[in-house]
């Protein structure tokens, strides 16, 4: 309780409210600065969009969060784990959060085939890194939507190959994740009545439906 008064006396500065411009006193912003920050409030909603499915919703917010238990993080957690190694390429790399989400040399053919898709272009690396630079695009917020949908898609079946190939020695094709993205982006469009709002990525929206 201490430590929060002391930060909300922090947004007090000569008697006027630091966080809004004109010195008004605002629950949202004092509510957004208490969560640690707007960004983190719009990656959020742009994980929980109503085109993500909830299975993937689920697994993008925790990987952002960094609580995917990847082998790097099961070291961290002094649990014993034979081979270290990345199981999904031939690389020898460390299984950590950035390698299978954004360097992993078997993860490109479909990060390539959905950006060809979506015909945008976008950041390769971090979970929470390629979030925020859907984020800062200006694009409409449905597209920012829609593109995070695909995201958390993308981490969600990333994730189930690797279990698959570590605990079943299964393989899973590049071409069956993409086809399966593709599909399930498209049901969900297709059961979302698009407002008004919506229009100007019209274009965007029968692209992915048409492709
Ligand atoms: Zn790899």
């Amino acid at each position: 309780m201490n430590s929060l008064k002391e930060k909300m006396q922090e947004w007090y500065v000569q008697g006027k409210y630091i966080l809004t411009p004109k010195g008004d006193y605002s629950i949202t912003s004092s509510y957004n600065a208490l969560m640690g920050g707007q960004d983190k409030m719009e990656n959020a909603s742009l994980i929980w969009s109503k085109f993500a499915q909830p299975k993937h919703r689920l697994i993008a917010w925790l990987a952002t969060k960094k609580r995917m238990l990847t082998k790097e993080r099961l070291g961290q957690m002094r649990i014993t784990v034979t081979d270290m190694a990345c199981c999904l390429c031939d690389d020898q790399a460390i299984e950590t959060s950035q390698h299978l989400f954004g360097n992993c040399p078997w993860i490109q053919g479909i990060r390539r085939s959905l950006l060809q898709w979506t015909d945008t272009q976008l950041h390769a690396g971090e979970p929470k890194l390629v979030f925020d630079s859907i984020r800062r695009k200006h694009w409409q917020k449905l597209k920012k939507e829609v593109m995070a949908a695909i995201w958390g898609a993308t981490i969600y079946h990333i994730w189930t190959a690797k279990n698959k190939k570590l605990f079943q020695n299964g393989n899973v094709q590049v071409d069956t994740i993409v086809t399966q993205i593709k599909k399930e982006i498209k049901e969900r469009i297709s059961m979302i009545k698009l407002s008004n709002r919506g229009s100007m990525s019209r274009g965007f929206i029968q692209r992915l439906l048409c492709n």
